[in-house]
């Protein structure tokens, strides 16, 4: 364990700042998600649909004034690892991170999400075998580090299915995937949802990027130009069911419809979906190499 200075180790540090970071995400929506709301609000006329985003302003507000969670499920904890191949500290980063989330059990404070599969119990911590989950990737000729945190609710999970499809099956295929999904699942999520696909060879594969789709920010695009029309014709599908918000109807059902792909078996198609809820809490913090950080997901923020 490497020592920063004579007191804090790198491992509390980085403990203490996740920590706290965590319980920020419970209670305050990143940036593109509070804006995304306000556009969704403007644009529906009916006074039911109008009066429900309204309750979810109010809830962040209360929420931040309070000093609570603005959900009652907090989710699992999910952490997206973007780490440098020298970053110094990637020892001590998964005891970091769990440790973290242990904090933020205490302080924010958190439901209590970890179920031991089998052997039906709650830990009571928020930690358990494989929780919180870690997802690594190791970036090459960097000494950063750079976390995607994400509140895993029970309801905006609900909907996550994936399967490979025949080769025959296409984009139509994908298509009807996503949208019989959407149409049996969605309502389960608390609309309007971030919508992600995972376009790739087996369902593992097409699972993992669906839901890094949904830590990119609303607004952005699939880099290639076809993905990027997929992805709003899904949106304007999905919208013409007509959810609104918490689906009590309305005009719009998605904040948005992401697709990240790889390229893949000449014979599968692998197809995931996975959905975020109108309360989608994650946040995007990077670390240098002496753990300073930076916190691009919501502005103002010092921990
Ligand atoms: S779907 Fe989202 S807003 Fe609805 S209960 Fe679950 S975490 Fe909360």
């Amino acid at each position: 364990m490497e020592t920063l200075n004579n007191e804090v180790t790198a491992q509390q540090k980085i403990t203490e700042t996740v920590g706290k970071f965590i319980g920020l995400i419970g209670k305050r929506l990143p940036d593109d998600v509070g804006k995304r709301l306000v556009e969704l609000e403007k644009e529906e006329v009916a006074p039911l649909s109008k009066v429900v985003y309204q309750s979810m302003m109010d809830n962040q507000d209360k929420a931040m004034k309070l000093n609570r969670p603005s959900c009652q499920d907090t989710g699992v904890i999910q952490f997206f690892i973007k780490c440098g191949a020298n970053f110094p500290f990637i020892g001590d980063l998964e005891e970091a991170l769990t440790e973290s989330v242990l904090e933020a059990t205490k302080n924010a404070p958190l439901r209590h999400n970890s179920v031991e599969t089998f052997d039906e119990y709650n830990t009571g911590k928020n930690i358990g075998k494989g929780t919180p989950s870690i997802f690594w990737d190791i970036v090459p000729n960097s000494d950063k580090l750079e976390l995607d945190v994400y509140m895993a609710g029970g309801g905006c999970t609900l909907p996550g299915k994936s399967m490979v499809l025949m080769p025959s099956a296409g984009y139509e295929g994908i298509t009807k995937f996503v949208l019989d999904v959407m149409t049996e699942y969605g309502i389960n999520a608390c609309p309007p949802l971030l919508v992600g696909v995972g376009v790739a060879t087996s369902v593992e594969t097409a699972a993992i990027l669906s839901k890094k789709a949904l830590m990119r920010p609303i607004g952005s695009h699939n880099p290639n130009e076809r993905a990027a029309s997929m992805e709003k014709l899904l949106e304007d599908g999905i919208n013409s069911i007509g959810l609104g918000p918490q689906g009590l109807s309305g005009k719009k059902s998605v904040m948005g419809v992401h697709i990240e792909n790889s390229a893949r078996h000449p014979s599968t198609i692998g197809v995931a979906v996975n959905t975020g809820c109108w309360s989608h809490r994650r946040g995007h913090i990077i670390f240098d190499k002496n753990l300073n950080y930076e916190i691009t997901s919501h502005t103002g923020v010092t921990l």
